[in-house]
């Protein structure tokens, strides 16, 4: 049992584990070959009973924080980067409803989504403010019990799959709004006014269905306000950073893991006809696999150091999970480029295994918060500075 582990948690990993290995893997290669969302992941996820693992106790869900959600991702990820990311987002979304969450949240989201029977997910990211996600233009107008919703998301993932998106959208008018200005509402997938834009096919992480959508005199009841008025930097700093961060940083820590297996593999596999000499017999690709390992075992280090830091409300928690999502990317970015040049012409043919996690790691520094803002809103941190 990992040492961070309580035996709860130890349990519902190796709950996890059987499901990635009987129901995930062997459908990862047509996810990413086909931009097949990963519904067969989710079924058996929630099957296993592990949809609800941020939904709390009370509404029967698992409670569990964000070191259950960087281990889950990365097991998840090991075998489908892209059946990781959406359960991942699942995870966020749920982790924001719950945080401050009324009866009707419990009842309408929080206990279906204990019981396997609803998809959330996070859908803040707009093409006008792009990584920088606390800036929304989508915006609302109230109607009595009824908020009218206008505006356009892109790259929500389980975009047009999930029963419902927790959207972020301007409190106030666009000349008043300032960082962090927005509120988070609740969104049922069947809300009339949203339209679906283009099934996404992108560079890596095929299987997220990443799309956009645009939202047009959506009404949606003003019971699906999360929090009041006021708390929404809050929401940014405490729920939706550190689980987004946690479920990223875990998903490319899985990738990286992934490449240094296969790797090793790889090289203790592959002979030379003329000498029988194996890959794994020579001293420069034994350093070059070592230095690969010590990257992935420090940031995992790191990951799991900024979870209990978060979890146990360390007070210097944050340039912990600051740092651990920038670092498992530079981290999945480094290993997955060292593993195509370890297994050589193996590796680069067309939709190798390594080529599909490198392509799937590069995805880390584009979602925001990227990895530059990142670094600098750990640097300001670090210096007592305001981070927006
Ligand atoms: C596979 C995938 C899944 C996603 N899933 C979701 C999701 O579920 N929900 C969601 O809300 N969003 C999601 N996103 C969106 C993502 O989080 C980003 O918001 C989006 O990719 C930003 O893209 P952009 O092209 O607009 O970036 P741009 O804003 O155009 O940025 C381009 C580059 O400039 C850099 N940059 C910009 N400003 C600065 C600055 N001040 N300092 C330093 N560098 C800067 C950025 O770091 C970035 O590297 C997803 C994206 C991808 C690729």
């Amino acid at each position: 049992m990992e040492r961070y582990f309580s035996p709860q948690l130890a349990s519902l990993h190796d709950l996890c584990r059987q499901v990635v290995e009987a129901k995930v893997a062997p459908m990862a290669a047509q996810v990413d070959a086909q931009c097949l969302w990963p519904a067969h992941s989710m079924k058996a996820l929630a099957e296993a009973g592990l949809m609800g693992l941020q939904a709390p106790a009370s509404v029967g869900g698992h409670g569990q924080g964000l070191l259950a959600l960087a281990a889950m991702t990365e097991l998840i990820a090991r075998a489908c980067p892209s059946s990781a990311l959406c359960f991942g987002m699942h995870c966020v979304g749920t982790a924001v409803i719950a945080a401050k969450a009324t009866e009707h949240h419990s009842e309408r989201y929080l206990r279906p989504i204990a019981e396997g029977r609803h998809i959330t997910t996070l859908s803040l990211s707009e093409t006008g403010s792009g990584t920088h996600f606390y800036l929304p233009a989508t915006r609302l107008a109230e109607q009595g019990d009824w908020f009218i919703v206008n505006g356009e998301k892109q790259f929500v993932t389980n975009g047009s799959h999930a029963d419902s998106y927790v959207m972020s959208v301007a409190a106030s008018a666009p000349q008043e709004a300032g960082a962090g200005d927005f509120s988070c509402l609740v969104v049922d997938a069947d809300t009339p006014g949203l339209q679906w834009q283009p099934a996404w096919a992108g560079f890596g992480m095929r299987g997220n269905s990443s799309r956009g959508v645009r939202v047009d005199q959506a009404r949606v009841p003003r019971r699906n306000l999360l929090g009041e008025h006021g708390d929404q930097l809050w929401y940014v700093f405490e729920v939706i950073a550190p689980f987004f961060l946690m479920a990223m940083a875990g998903t490319y820590l899985g990738i990286a893991a992934a490449a240094v297996e296969a790797t090793g593999l790889h090289l203790r596999t592959r002979r030379y006809g003329h000498s029988g000499e194996a890959l794994a017999d020579i001293d420069t690709l034994q350093a070059r696999y070592a230095a690969m390992w010590i990257t992935v075992e420090k940031t995992r280090g790191l990951v799991r150091e900024a979870a209990v830091r978060g979890d146990g409300g360390h007070p210097e928690a944050l340039p912990y999970i600051l740092a651990c999502k920038a670092d498992a990317a530079d981290a999945a970015v480094q290993v997955t480029n060292e593993a195509m040049t370890l297994c050589g012409g193996a590796a680069y043919r067309e939709n190798s295994r390594i080529s599909q996690m490198l392509r799937d790691a590069r995805a880390s520094h584009v979602m925001a918060p990227t990895t530059d803002l990142l670094k600098l809103w750990l640097g300001r941190a670090l210096l007592g500075a305001p981070l927006l």
